[in-house]
């Protein structure tokens, strides 16, 4: 798959790994740069338009999915994620007065359900550390027509998953990188062992909140022997296990294309023991590409944002801890939404300047990644929520 040498784009992926010059991707590269500090005033159009419902980007896609990161803390240091070297005790996590609190969320949420939201994704860092977070679910599941999901590493459920249900949270999905104690013990680097996360699901189902997506994040040579034993672990048991490419989040995780195990190698694997044909996604902008076991026994999920891009169909919006909107997971920037709320902007002021920045978005980041856009400093996934 040739690379063009002048934009230096690759052609997305559609059989074989194509990536044609591999030292340059086999960089390691932390920068120390803080993209918390990259931030835009949003501008407030002159007309304030109401919102329709029908929000379009300059690609016509709409917005439908906001994921909200509640907290950038997290009592897991996932190596691919928030890894120890970074985030170490010296880190400075953000000041409880710079978080926006519950009623500023459910403000920013109420106005982009009115410009067409209708799914919100809590996110973290790890949410259930957000004290009270029941408190805000019950406040965005009363705004009418929305879905409330959240995404967790699931060693506080048992604590918290009948509380959260009783809130009005609808799904939860899980991390979940190996079923191997002592490979999850590294991947977590907090030595949190497997039977807390396996706990966590089942109060989870228990409480009602299934059924569980369960996400594998692959990492070759990392956890990529537990493709097949988390498959056999999960078959049958109406969880929906779906396979995440390694991606280059952030700019902490050291990322290399070597380190990627391509989603079409992971569903051939599974295949060969468990035979699975591919079925339809249930509605247009499913991040994970599905199939199913052909003797009935559930269905699994690709995510492959490395090899084969959907940018084309993406919906989702994300908004920090401190409210800065992001456009994209692999944004360099945001706009900070948080200001205008607390300048006393009216609602319609705000509104009006988050249709503008959507109204603006082109981005597709899948699309164009390289060598260089890989080295890009990016906004980090434990601060903007996955
Ligand atoms: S790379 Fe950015 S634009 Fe593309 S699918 Fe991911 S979040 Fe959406």
């Amino acid at each position: 798959m040739p690379q063009n040498k002048a934009t230096g784009q690759w052609t997305p992926y559609n059989g074989a790994c194509p990536y044609p010059s591999r030292t340059e991707m086999n960089q390691r590269v932390i920068p120390l740069a803080d993209e918390r500090l990259l931030r835009q005033l949003p501008t407030i159009p002159r007309e304030l338009a109401a919102p329709t419902g029908q929000l379009l980007d300059s690609r016509g896609r709409a917005v439908r999915d906001l994921r909200i990161s509640v907290t950038d803390r997290c009592n897991f240091r996932c190596v691919y994620c928030m890894p120890k070297a970074v985030f170490d005790k010296d880190y400075a996590f953000l000041p409880r007065e710079s978080l926006l609190s519950f009623e500023e969320i459910t403000r920013l949420a109420r106005l982009f359900a009115a410009h067409g939201v209708s799914k919100i994704r809590l996110t973290g860092g790890e949410p259930l550390l957000r004290r009270n977070l029941e408190q805000l679910i019950a406040q965005l599941a009363a705004i009418p027509g929305i879905e409330v999901t959240l995404t967790t590493n699931g060693v506080l459920l048992p604590k918290k998953a009948a509380a959260l249900k009783a809130a009005g949270l609808q799904r939860v999905t899980v991390s979940l990188d190996s079923l191997d104690d002592a490979v999850f013990r590294a991947m977590n680097d907090m030595d949190v062992p497997v039977a807390d996360v396996l706990k966590g699901i089942d109060a989870a189902t228990a409480a009602g909140l299934g059924p569980i997506k369960i996400n594998m994040v692959v990492k070759r040579g990392l956890n990529d022997h537990e493709i097949l034993p988390l498959a056999r672990h999960f078959r049958g048991s109406g969880h929906i296990l779906r396979f995440i490419e390694f991606m280059d989040v952030g700019s902490s995780n050291g990322w290399r294309m070597d380190d990627v195990v391509p989603s079409a190698e992971v569903v051939r694997r599974i295949h060969a023991e468990f035979p699975l044909e591919p079925i339809d996604p249930n509605y247009t902008g499913e991040v994970a590409e599905r199939w199913r076991y052909k003797d009935g026994g559930g269905e699994i999920g690709v995510i492959s944002s490395v090899t084969q891009a959907f940018c084309s169909t993406c919906t989702r919006a994300r908004l920090s801890t401190e409210g800065r909107l992001y456009t994209c997971l692999f944004a360099q920037s945001g706009h900070d939404l948080r200001t205008l709320l607390r300048n006393g902007r009216s609602d319609a002021e705000v509104s009006a300047a988050i249709g503008h920045i959507w109204q603006g978005r082109g981005d597709r980041y899948s699309e164009i990644r390289s060598a260089e856009t890989a080295a890009l400093r990016k906004i980090e996934m434990s601060y903007i929520g996955g």
